[in-house]
């Protein structure tokens, strides 16, 4: 541990600063381009060397000590925030609030950390030594000191120490637990539930309970299903309201009920108040489950064979799986996107190589089928009292019950069909937007390469263990000629879609029909678009030009000419299962069953809906409910997509249609279920935006205010004397809004431009007010990160954009002020153009309050928060301030007014405000 002394600690002081700090030394300040240095040479102490990179205008391209990693070794699986304050918190270390005491902090925390090593027996230090020995060669810079700890490393197998699925437990299978029952939960049962949860019941709880009982009655009628439509204002405790019933329906009738939430911070905390019905951790992983889509496990043969690609290399991608692997012996239950994984990773390792890609299980033939995390999570879902999912892998099943698929390989779809009986969908007011994208078809170069590479399998010089149709059906289709002319006709007809590397063809060298039809969609976009940096281009379809109307017709053969094999192959694989039914291994059977689902998934479902796209295109006859257009989609300014869009103009149709008509009820529920504009049927926008509306028999409404004492706890202001157009007034506003709040503080832009020029304007004086700033698109972190980040600490600001707006889930004094730059209107991009003719005119209106509405919602948590809200935009029309609790005050004013104003009602008035002038230009 005496090298650490030799370590310098260096911290980002944003901004064009940093900390710099050695051993038995003072802090000192020193310039940007001497802190890059520092770092580039890898003999500092950092905590989170991507976010620090990034701050310092560089790339963590050598590998440093970096305390996340060390933390991640040390206690994989337990959550921790990715800074010196997280690290110093989780490990019960004086809190670090500046620059300086984060550097005085780091290597304190290195030494609890090694020390806690030290403090573990041998026996345990001794389990870790090969893994030690593997991080080491892989050039890991806290390798030799653990080394030191954990005793002599073994010189075994290259990957010593990464197999960490060697001690998985298996799953194991149980018998089906049939259709559940439908026996009545009586709503005086459900309000004795709650009491006995909460303790004291607010009469507005109970008469929630109530409302929400409703769903979980019998269905009289099918493809009627019992739904309650229950808007609760924020505070009212609808969780554990809605909890109430649904625990006694799960154990009156059980496995079925499906609780769903559109963001992870709701599912987390769903599962914390859940903790209420069953104390018993081991009963409560029993009885609830989250459930998730399949991309978000771990994949244990892909991990495997990204550890045998990468073990022998030095380098970070080496020592980030080695971490994984310490994950993955944490006890967890796979899940990367779960508060466990260690997240900063994804900068040294795509996680989607890790993760089971479509279509690239092969099930029972898997190495790992029987400790698989995927598989575990289904079975353990099939057999729990409540599953708690999201709105989009809830939508992605009930289409996939459409099709008649299941996600595993040996549960007939017959079996699954009808268990998700009701539901809860918990932040209702996402449904449309969950249905939007679930019901969408895209027929794009990354969803035809896609479909090409499950056909043909890598081509060129693609690294992949995704293995093409013949690799995976070859043995089971050894004896069977039919078979492999079909599949055979099918590799062929692959060609036709775009391939690997088809950007970089795009224009020039298109190959096939797939890249000549992206070559002309291109074409067509830009002729017909006005072109922007960092935006998304996009173009009605119609007039079609001649070359793209020739190379629509000549994809869609191509297309007609895979999907034709792919479909009798799966007939005749189905045929093989009947035929030799007597006599056919189970894991054969599975194996099977799973290529024909697979085959009929891309045949029946996929092609045709792209054919369906390409023809009516053709004919310049988009059916009625649906709106198409092409797009050039851009990531960080470049062209990373181009495609042709199918949406639903209403895509609550399907969501009605698919979801909510098979099931027997469900609650839709949350804070801002309504409009509250002009008209005064505010439950028609309910309607609307939820699919009720379409169903055979009306859903029951109810709506409960806040308990909250807005009048005293909320403060609204619209600026009207800031010439927003100019940047540095539109800065210098942000900057005073944010002192004036002492921090604590949510900018919201709805332009990505004006939110990186008012960043770099505004983060100097901040920090010198000790207020720490963060920036989406600036730092480089996702959003979850930034979130957790700007929650850790009470004083901190952070801006973003329309990502951000339902993201963030602050209760208490970090999160005290959310200024919007302006009134936040939809973009009119095509899609909302005919959403706006089919919806009417007061569409834009609507949209506009309800994002208001979610972004007012983030302010008032509690009933001792308190928080003001700004919009920089004088002209903000009175209707859209319906948006806002009633008794909220809201006050029209200048800038210097809301300024003071805050400042007095937030009781900050010890942040000296910067010297800049307060309006400029
Ligand atoms: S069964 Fe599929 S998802 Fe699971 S480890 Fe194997 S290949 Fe990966």
């Amino acid at each position: 541990m005496d090298s650490l002394s030799n370590l310098i600690a260096l911290v980002p002081a944003p901004p064009g600063a940093a900390i710099y700090r050695r051993a038995g030394d003072e802090s000192e300040r020193i310039e940007l381009r001497d802190a890059r240095a520092l770092f580039e040479g890898g003999d500092v102490l950092v905590a989170h060397a991507a976010f620090v990179a990034g701050r310092l205008g560089t790339r963590a391209s050598v590998m440093l000590f970096d305390l996340l990693e060390l933390f991640a070794f040390v206690r994989p699986g337990m959550p921790f925030v990715p800074s010196a304050l997280g690290l110093a918190r989780a490990l019960g270390l004086p809190l670090p609030h500046t620059p300086e005491e984060s550097a005085a902090a780091l290597p304190a925390i290195a030494r609890a950390l090694l020390a806690e090593v030290s403090s573990w027996p041998q026996a345990v230090r001794e389990t870790l030594a090969p893994l030690v020995g593997t991080l080491e060669r892989a050039g890991w810079r806290w390798a030799p000191l653990l080394k030191e700890i954990v005793g002599d490393v073994p010189h075994g197998s290259p990957i010593a120490g990464l197999e960490a699925w060697r001690g998985l437990p298996p799953w194991e299978d149980e018998a089906p637990v049939g259709q559940p029952g439908s026996q009545t939960v009586e709503p005086a049962e459900a309000r004795a539930r709650l009491q006995q949860l909460v303790g004291v019941m607010r009469p507005e709880q109970g008469a929630y309970v109530d409302a929400a009982t409703y769903a979980f009655g019998p269905r009289e009628q099918a493809g009627a299903p019992k739904v309650a439509l229950v808007e609760a204002g924020t505070g009212t405790g609808k969780t554990l309201g809605y909890l109430a019933p649904a625990s006694l329906w799960a154990e009156k009738n059980g496995p079925g009920l499906w609780i769903s939430t559109y963001t992870r911070n709701l599912q987390r905390q769903l599962v914390q108040e859940i903790a209420h019905l069953w104390p018993d951790p081991i009963e409560r992983a029993e009885k609830a489950v989250v459930r998730k889509g399949r991309e978000n496990y771990l994949c244990l043969l892909n991990f495997e064979e990204a550890a045998k690609r990468t073990a022998l290399a030095p380098g970070q991608r080496s020592v980030a799986l080695a971490l994984v692997a310490r994950w993955i012996s944490s006890h967890t239950d796979g899940d990367l996107s779960g508060v466990g994984f260690p997240a900063f990773l994804a900068a040294y390792m795509p996680l989607s190589t890790v993760t089971d890609r479509r279509g690239e299980c092969i099930y029972a033939a898997c190495p790992h089928y029987r400790i698989c995390f995927i598989e575990r999570a289904i079975r353990r879902a099939r057999h729990a009292s409540i599953v708690v999912a999201n709105h989009a892998l809830v939508i992605a099943q009930a289409s996939s019950d459409w099709l008649g698929e299941d996600e595993t390989t040996d549960t007939p779809p017959e079996k699954e069909e009808g268990r998700r009986l009701r539901y809860v969908f918990d932040e209702g007011h996402h449904l449309f937007d969950a249905a939007d994208s679930g019901f969408a078809a895209s027929l794009s170069g990354r969803e035809m390469a896609e479909l090409r590479r499950w056909i043909r399998g890598p081509e060129g010089r693609a690294r992949s263990r995704m293995r093409g149709l013949e690799e995976r059906l070859k043995d089971l289709i050894a004896d069977d000629e039919t078979a492999q002319e079909a599949m055979e006709e099918a590799v062929q007809a692959a060609s036709a879609l775009a391939g690997e590397g088809w950007t970089q063809r795009l224009g020039t060298n298109p190959r096939g029909p797939g890249e000549v039809f992206l070559t002309a969609a291109y074409a067509h976009v830009r002729a017909r678009s006005r072109d922007e940096a960092y935006y998304s281009l996009e173009a009605e379809p119609q007039p079609l030009g001649q070359d793209l109307l020739t190379a629509v017709d000549a994809l869609a053969r191509g297309l007609k000419r895979i999907a034709e094999p792919l479909a009798r192959l799966a007939r005749l694989l189905r045929k093989k299962m009947d035929d030799k039914s007597a006599n056919l291994e189970p894991y054969t059977r599975a194996r099977l069953e799973a290529a024909a689902r697979g085959l009929d998934r891309r045949a029946k479902a996929i092609l045709p809906a792209w054919i369906q796209m390409l023809e009516t295109l053709a004919h310049g006859e988009v059916p009625d409910e649906f709106v198409d257009w092409f797009e050039i989609v851009r990531e960080d300014g470049r062209d990373a997509d181009v495609g042709l869009e199918r949406h639903w103009i209403d895509p609550t149709q399907p969501l009605a249609a698919a979801v909510l008509a098979p099931a027997h009820g469900a609650l839709i529920t949350s804070a801002t279920l309504r409009d509250s504009g002009g008209n005064d049927d505010h439950w028609a926008s309910a309607e609307v935006r939820t699919g009720a509306g379409h169903l055979a028999q009306p859903a029951r409404r109810a709506h409960f205010g806040s308990p909250f004492k807005y009048e005293d706890q909320a403060r609204i202001f619209i600026v009207g004397d800031l010439p927003r157009r100019d940047p540095a007034a539109l800065a210098a506003a942000y900057r005073e809004l944010f002192l004036a709040s002492g921090g604590g503080a949510l900018g919201l832009f709805t332009a990505v431009r004006a939110l990186k020029e008012t960043a770099t304007r505004i983060g100097e004086p901040l920090a010198a007010a000790g207020l720490t700033l963060y920036a989406q698109h600036l730092d480089r972190l996702d959003t979850g990160a930034l979130v957790d980040l700007f929650r850790a600490e009470e004083n901190a600001c952070l801006l973003g954009t329309d990502a951000l707006r339902d993201g963030v889930d602050v209760p208490g004094r970090s999160l005290r002020l959310v200024v919007f730059d302006k009134v936040p209107w939809p973009k009119p991009t095509i899609l909302h153009k005919a959403r706006r003719a089919r919806f009417g005119k007061g569409y834009d209106d609507l949209i506009t309050r309800f994002r208001l509405k979610q972004a007012f919602g983030r302010l008032i948590r509690g009933p001792e928060d308190r928080g003001c809200f700004v919009i920089l935009e004088g002209a903000t029309p009175s209707r859209l301030l319906t948006a806002f609790p009633e008794k909220a005050p809201v006050k029209r004013c200048g800038l210097a007014e809301a300024i003071g104003d805050i400042r007095e009602f937030l009781g900050e008035g010890t942040v000296t405000p910067a010297p800049a002038p307060l309006i400029t230009g």
